[in-house]
């Protein structure tokens, strides 16, 4: 599996650097470093630079929160989850500060509780948690209802309205009407600077920058041009420092005038938050997980530390030293903040991280695959394709359980150009794993999902009339491939009745038709009476092309045959086919006769480890349901691979065998979930770790799998895909 992250494994390390940065500059606001030495600088420092810090966290909230593309409700609801347990836990941490300060004694406590777990925090620098829950619901919603311009000025006048209960309150003051407003908002939030106003412009900032950037990356996959790269960055860095410069201008200038009332929002903010986001994107390497959590501690913890700290001094009479000088004080601040920091993420990464490993090893059961075979395989059926026909390679269900990218990336490599999927996921899955060639999804994709088959560029298949109607009215340019339905009933348009419906679908000003196919469904079978409906699928199809040409449409690509398909209809001339399981080397069931033989090898294997070897005397059972009873006394061998692995349940008690040491040792009892137990009494030296063969050759002996899938009532192509996610793959 880990091919799949080639070309991702570059993180954003400026970004998560820039984190700790802007949660050192957070402390500068609690503890005023400049203090001692300049009114001035302390102002520039705490009241206007460091009012970048909690927006760029926004920003980067919203950056990977969300996309125009990939709207899926799970992720706000992680996102506001983790949140809000995030705030929970911190409400609870700084209870005994609230308890000093006599918090709970306030007058009119319930109104003033809610006020402040919705919009103020519990403590001074809480606010920022409700803040990132309320102002990333309000950007996600702006952003799916609206295009990201709308979204984008919606969220600016929130912003601007926050603004004039702010830095430019002053100004506000001078109206009747704007101030009762104001004052009546202030009752509900002490300040603008909150979810509402303050943060839903820098989320959806956050998911402006991530769309454009998933865009830029997507041409140039497709493209491979990556020039002006450098540029950008040195113009946004450029931008960045006059637009720091500026807001620094703009902060003094408001101060000079006593027109604010708080100090948090400016005009010039936004925009300087902006590029320094963009500047900091370009910096990649690798991920930084730990200095996420230590910064995110650091914001959390910092007060804490303060409150530590000034008692700390007062108990041992080291306020000179420790409290007196502020750079002093900041600094201790900072060095007690990120030592408590970076202990508690050490310590969680130790005790409470591990879980979390992925399965990819050999160390239970796990898949091999042979990449030689299946080279070999794409060559075999490339040279019984026609002339002018190439190999699509179908990729759908991790690739029959071979693992969808590793399979992929080969057969890329092989010069393969064209893949099938059948979801649109597996379809992004297959770009972001780079594959370049043509991507068909087989399948349903919601139409509302056209921006998304666009920017990846993918084909989809017109799965019949009121489909194409649906995609057409989504307004977005798409590729697509008609299927036309010759006699199988399930996807695709009738090839009877609706000529009319085919012709309008062409006249479609959105859909670019770039094939037309159809799927047979006995093609695996030569049976006299199969042929024939065959025959008639075939001849229903060409008849279709024969009235577009008829009509002056020009026929695009066509296809017709899956694996069994090319096997026995090899003289069809088309432009593809969809070859799925011959690519793997094998075919649906074990005796198949076919017209074209071709040499076709296995790519898979499925192999597990002997983890425990256990006697069972005479008479005792073995397994649920005691369905096997030993009849003598037995050596007993437990796998560790189950019918959660994908092993079918119902190769219980028939007679199934599995390859140890190169012999044949029968299943006993029934197939569990995660466990199955073979005989291995009349096998020599089995030992524990040692490896057993369920699919696949071991020595001179072989498990095909066509012949497991059969005994279990079932054909290859569902046993293969059925081979989860659980397993590991080398
Ligand atoms: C799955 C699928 C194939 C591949 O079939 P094999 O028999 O595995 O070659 C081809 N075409 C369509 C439409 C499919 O759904």
């Amino acid at each position: 599996m880990k091919a799949e992250n080639k070309g991702h494994d570059k993180s954003y390390t400026g970004i998560d650097f820039f984190r700790l940065a802007a949660a050192l500059l957070i402390i500068t606001i609690h503890t005023s470093p400049l203090a001692d030495f300049s009114e001035t600088g302390d102002f520039i420092l705490t009241r206007i630079a460091a009012r970048a810090a909690v927006p760029f966290f926004f920003v980067t909230s919203g950056f990977f929160l969300i996309s125009r593309y990939n709207y899926q409700m799970g992720k706000l609801c992680a996102f506001v989850k983790k949140t809000a347990l995030i705030y929970g836990a911190a409400i609870l941490i700084y209870l005994p500060v609230n308890l000093y300060n006599g918090y709970f004694k306030m007058d009119n406590l319930l109104p003033n509780l809610i006020k402040d777990i919705v919009f103020d925090g519990t403590l001074y620098h809480l606010w920022y948690l409700p803040a990132s829950i309320i102002g990333g619901a309000i950007a996600w919603y702006l952003v799916k209802k609206l295009d990201y311009k709308k979204a984008f000025a919606a969220a600016a006048v929130l912003y601007l309205m926050g603004l004039f209960g702010d830095s430019y309150y002053g100004l506000t003051e001078k109206s009747l009407i704007c101030s009762s407003f104001y004052a009546l908002l202030f009752q509900i939030s002490d300040y603008t600077r909150n979810g509402i106003f303050f943060a839903p412009v820098f989320f959806v900032m956050g998911g402006f920058i991530a769309d454009r950037k998933e865009e830029a990356a997507c041409n140039e996959l497709i493209c491979a041009d990556s020039e002006p790269r450098r540029a950008e960055s040195v113009k946004d860095g450029v931008c960045f420092g006059l637009m720091l410069a500026l807001m620094l201008a703009e902060g003094l200038t408001l101060h000079h005038f006593q027109i604010q009332r708080h100090d948090s929002m400016y005009v010039f903010l936004p925009p300087c938050v902006y590029f320094l986001f963009s500047f900091l994107l370009q910096f990649r390497g690798r991920r930084r997980v730990w200095l996420r959590d230590v910064s995110l501690i650091v914001y959390l913890i910092h007060p804490m530390m303060i409150v530590i700290i000034r008692m700390f001094a007062k108990l041992f009479s080291m306020q000179s030293l420790l409290v007196d000088n502020s750079v002093v004080h900041f600094l201790a601040v900072t060095a007690a903040s990120i030592v408590f920091s970076a202990a508690a993420v050490g310590l969680w990464g130790r005790f409470g991280r591990k879980r979390k490993r992925h399965n990819t090893d050999t160390d239970r059961a796990y898949v091999e695959i042979n990449l030689e075979n299946l080279a070999h395989n794409a060559e075999v059926l490339r040279s019984a394709l026609p002339r002018g026909c190439e190999l699509m390679a179908v990729v759908k269900a991790e690739a029959y359980g071979h693992g969808m990218c590793e399979i992929a990336i080969h057969l890329d490599k092989i010069g393969v150009k064209a893949f099938a999927a059948a979801t649109i996921e597996e379809g992004i899955r297959l770009r972001r794993c780079g594959i370049r060639g043509e991507i068909l999804i087989l399948g349903y994709t919601a139409p509302e999902r056209a921006r998304e088959i666009r920017k990846y560029d993918l084909t989809q298949t017109l799965i019949d009339y009121d489909y194409a109607c649906r995609l057409e009215e989504q307004g977005c340019t798409v590729k697509v491939h008609m299927k036309i339905d010759t006699g199988m009933h399930r996807l695709g348009f009738d090839s009877d009745f609706n000529m009319e419906e085919i012709l309008c679908v062409f006249a479609m000003e959105h859909l670019v038709i770039n094939g037309i196919y159809t799927h047979l469904c006995v093609a695996d079978s030569l049976e006299e009476e199969d042929v024939w409906f065959t025959k008639q699928q075939i001849a229903n199809f060409y008849g279709v092309l024969k009235q577009l040409k008829k009509q002056g449409i020009h026929v695009p690509k066509i296809h017709i045959q899956s694996s069994y398909g090319l096997l026995n209809y090899p003289e069809l001339k088309c432009n593809y086919v969809r070859a799925g399981v011959a690519l793997y080397g094998v075919l649906s069931t074990p005796d198949a006769q076919t017209k074209l033989q071709l040499n076709l090898r296995p790519v898979l294997a499925l192999k597990a480890k002997v983890i425990l070897l256990r006697f069972v005397p005479q008479g005792e059972s073995v397994g649920y349901g005691r369905t096997f009873v030993a009849d003598r006394d037995s050596v007993i061998a437990i796998l560790p691979v189950g019918y959660a692995d994908g092993f079918p349940r119902n190769l219980s008690g028939r007679d199934s065998y599995v390859l140890i040491n190169g012999n044949w040792a029968p299943i006993v009892g029934r197939i569990c979930m995660d466990q199955l137990a073979v005989d291995v009494t009349d096998i020599a030296d089995v030992e524990v770790g040692m490896t057993a063969t369920l699919i696949g050759s071991d020595g001179s002996e072989t498990i095909a799998a066509p012949a497991v899938a059969v005994d279990s009532g079932s054909i290859t192509n569902e046993l293969l895909s059925r081979l989860g996610s659980r397993l590991g793959r080398i």
